[in-house]
């Protein structure tokens, strides 16, 4: 038996597909949005309707624009011989609030998963094989995060990356394993890109 009106009970199942929202969540959200202005509820429904349609992937980096290339890669005072790999958009951002790399980046979206069937097909591996073309990037920084599965993609990577002349380096972890990059602060970011090894 169905307790909510058709429509109420559609938001609170939407709700509740988002990560970290369980069923208590999505009601109280529910609830929420439908107490609201409707100007305010209005403006949340467009931001979503507008930010899946214009934001996409820059051609270079991978990472999230709604300019192609991105800001970052069309910035002519970052170093283009160095990318830094991490696994999504907000790690990039993580590195970037470090403030201590100046090169560029490369968004994996994801990491190689045998588990749940992600293969290096299923993330950006190709796109920055294509990067490496020419001779303008002398290092790849593996900056995926100390898990099991960040590590192999790290590993991978580097089998791949080396043979072409490239320097590969992985980012020194200050940082607890099965820790996640989003979640340190600046200064460990910023020791952790220091000490970084060659791979
Ligand atoms: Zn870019």
């Amino acid at each position: 038996m169905n307790y909510y009106a058709l429509p109420i009970a559609d938001l609170i199942e939407q709700f509740s597909k988002l990560p970290g929202i369980g069923r208590k969540t999505a009601q109280r959200l529910a609830f929420y949005i439908l107490e609201m202005d409707k100007s305010d509820s209005d403006r949340l429904a467009n931001a979503i309707i507008i930010a899946k349609e214009k934001i996409k992937l820059c051609s270079i980096c991978c990472d999230l624009t709604d300019d192609d290339p991105c800001y970052l890669c069309r910035d002519e005072h970052r170093d283009k011989s160095m990318i830094c790999v991490v696994e999504n958009a907000k790690d990039k951002i993580a590195m970037e609030r470090s403030r201590e790399y100046k090169g560029q980046y490369h968004i994996l979206h994801g990491v190689i998963s045998p588990m749940d069937n992600i293969g290096p097909g299923e993330i950006k591996v190709k796109e920055l094989l294509n990067r490496l073309d020419d001779d303008t990037v002398k290092e790849v920084i593996l900056a995926t995060n100390p898990t099991v599965e960040g590590e192999a993609t790290a590993l991978y990577l580097s089998k791949l990356i080396k043979p072409l002349g490239v320097k590969v380096t992985r980012i020194a972890h200050g940082i607890p394993v099965g820790g996640d990059l989003e979640f340190f602060d600046e200064v460990t970011l910023a020791k952790a890109m220091d000490n970084r090894r060659e791979m």
